[in-house]
């Protein structure tokens, strides 16, 4: 079982944040990340290749299907998921631990089978769900961002639909018009929200 410290004042401190593609999640935690440096943020480890601008170490760990092996075989990942039928995506479990054991509050910016994964292993975790403020709104920005082509794009709107149709499991949703705003309100559950 994952190891979590009991919360302080009986709230949960390893927030979940998952939400359909292009919805912003990546925007938010960003946000999350330059404006409260004490929320200690996950960084995933991926197979899949950077983008222009992604840092190893930063952004995520790239890493090739050996290494993704060799984690799972170790033990070493929290959760891990194939994401849009491609390319697999998992926690590192052991910065998390250390980040709780310190007692900050960690964030955890992954998808709906990896944030089940989570709810299953750590029950007291708190899930919220990004949403867009529109489906059209949604098409919108996985297009305007550009970093897909077409195939892909319409991988993930299906996936997304099933994502979505999924959001009623989260303990809360967060309606992403505004970056700043969104980011604040998922601040705030990290210090009001118990379960
Ligand atoms: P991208 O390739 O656009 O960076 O991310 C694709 C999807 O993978 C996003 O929905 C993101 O939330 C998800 N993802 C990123 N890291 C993880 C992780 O560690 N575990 C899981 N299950 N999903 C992740």
């Amino acid at each position: 079982r994952f190891p979590i410290p009991a919360p302080r004042s009986g709230r949960s401190r390893l927030l979940v944040l998952a939400g359909p593609t292009a919805v912003g999640k990546g925007t938010v935690a960003a946000c999350i990340r330059e404006s409260h440096p004490e929320i200690h943020l996950s960084v995933s480890a991926t197979t899949r290749k950077p983008r222009p601008g992604e840092v190893d170490g930063v952004h995520y760990f790239f890493v090739d299907d050996a290494e993704f092996d060799r984690l799972i075989a170790e033990n070493q990942l929290l959760e891990y998921a194939v994401v849009h039928n491609s390319h697999r995506y998992g926690t590192p479990r052991r910065p998390v631990d250390e980040a709780l054991a310190e007692g900050k509050t960690v964030l955890l910016e992954i998808d709906l089978q990896g944030a089940r994964q989570v709810r299953a292993a750590e029950p007291s975790a708190t899930l919220v769900f990004l949403l867009p403020p529109s489906w059209d709104e949604l098409v919108q920005r996985l297009v305007g961002r550009g970093t897909e082509d077409a195939e892909e794009r319409a991988r993930r709107l299906r996936t997304a639909r099933t994502e979505l149709a999924a959001q009623n499991e989260f303990d809360f949703r967060i309606v992403n018009a505004d970056v700043a705003t969104a980011a604040r309100e998922v601040v705030e559950l990290s210090s009001v929200s118990a379960r």
